[in-house]
C-alpha cells in the first residue's frame, strides 16, 4: 500500500498496536470527518446521527479482520426503535458506508446533553456479515444487549467468535453538528491468562467517555495508551485514513438493471419519463431516459 500522509490532528485514520507482548490487539479510529458527511448526505438527526456514526466507527474497527481489499464487512443493526434498520459496509482499506431507514427518529435524553440510543435503538439483533469472496460469506448473530452498539459488537465477537473484546465508541453533537467521533477496540489473543484481563477489565472502569477525549484533541495514537497505560509495553504498527465512500456508479446500476432481464426492462420502457435509480449510502440519483432503458431492454435479449 501507498504511504499516506496523515495530520494526526485533523485527518480520520485508524491506528493499529498490540500491547502485553502480542497478548492484546488495540486498534482506535476517529471518525469525525466521515460521520459529518454522513450527517449531511442522510439529513440526520442527533439520535439517528449518533447510531450510524458508531456503527460505521465499530464497521471500520472491525473491517481489520478482513484480508483482502475486495472483502466486505457489513454490519445490519434491526430492532423495534425509532431506528429499526442500521447498515454499514466496510472495507480492509478503510472505506465505510452506511445508511439507515430512519434518518430523522425523535431524539430523547438520557440526562442534560446525552442522547438515550438504547431506548431508539430498541431490541432486536447485530448481524455481522464478511464477505471473504468465497462462496458463501461469514455470518453471524446476536440479540442486541443494549443497544447501545459498543457492548452490542463486543457481545458479538464474544459469543460468535469467541474473542474477549472491549469496545469504546462515541459520537459528539453540538447545536452546529458533529464535533467529534471515533472508536477503540481492544482484544485477547490466544494465550491470554485472566490476570491480564482482569487487569483489561479494572484499566476500563471509569475511563472518561470516548467522544469527550476526542473533542479535547487527544488523538487515535493517544487512545490506547491513555486507557492501557505504561505497563502495557504498547508497540505502534499501522496507521492508515480512513473516510466516507460509496462504490456506486453507472457502470454497477446498468448491471444491476440487466440483471432484470428483457421482459421487466421492457415493462419499464413503458414509462416516457424512463426512471430513476437511488443509492441509498450516498443519496446519488441515477436517471435513464425511456430510450436508455429501452436500450438496456434490447441489451438483456443477448445476455
Ligand atoms: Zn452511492
Amino acid at each position: 500500500m501507498a504511504e499516506q500522509k496523515i495530520n494526526h490532528l485533523k485527518d480520520d485514520y485508524l491506528v493499529q498496536a498490540t500491547a502485553k507482548q502480542g497478548l492484546l490487539r488495540c486498534l482506535a479510529v476517529r471518525t469525525t470527518e466521515l460521520v459529518k458527511q454522513a450527517r449531511n448526505i442522510h439529513d440526520l438527526s442527533p439520535v439517528s446521527c449518533v447510531a450510524l456514526g458508531r456503527l460505521m466507527s465499530g464497521a471500520l474497527l472491525m473491517a481489520t479482520d478482513l484480508k483482502n481489499e475486495q472483502d466486505r464487512l457489513t454490519l445490519t443493526i434491526k430492532s423495534d426503535g425509532d431506528i429499526s434498520n442500521l447498515t454499514t459496509i466496510a472495507t480492509l482499506d478503510g472505506k465505510v458506508r452506511g445508511y439507515t431507514t430512519d434518518p430523522h427518529a425523535i431524539s430523547y435524553y438520557k440526562s442534560a446533553g446525552k442522547l438515550d440510543l438504547a431506548q431508539s435503538v430498541g431490541k432486536g439483533n447485530l448481524t455481522v456479515i464478511k464477505d471473504l469472496g468465497l462462496k458463501e460469506p461469514y455470518i453471524g448473530s446476536v440479540k442486541l444487549v443494549s443497544g447501545e452498539i459498543a457492548e452490542d459488537l463486543a457481545s458479538y465477537y464474544f459469543y460468535s467468535e469467541q474473542i474477549p473484546t472491549v469496545i469504546f465508541l462515541g459520537v459528539r453533537l453540538n447545536q452546529q453538528g458533529v464535533v467529534a467521533a471515533g472508536g477503540m477496540m481492544i482484544q485477547a489473543l490466544p494465550g491470554i491468562d485472566t490476570e491480564i484481563l482482569n487487569w483489561l477489565e479494572n484499566r476500563c472502569l471509569g475511563f472518561p467517555e470516548l467522544s469527550e477525549l476526542l473533542a479535547e484533541g487527544i488523538s487515535p495514537h493517544q487512545l490506547p495508551d491513555m486507557l492501557l497505560g505504561v505497563d502495557a509495553e504498547l508497540k505502534y504498527l499501522a496507521e492508515s485514513l480512513v473516510e466516507y465512500y460509496c462504490e456506486c456508479s453507472r457502470d454497477r446500476m446498468n448491471r444491476n438493471l440487466l440483471l432484470l432481464g428483457n421482459k421487466e426492462l421492457t415493462e419499464l420502457s413503458e414509462d416516457p419519463n424512463g426512471i430513476t435509480l437511488h443509492c441509498h449510502f450516498c443519496a446519488v440519483d441515477y436517471h435513464y431516459t425511456q430510450a436508455e432503458v429501452k436500450q438496456l431492454a434490447e441489451a438483456a435479449i443477448v445476455l
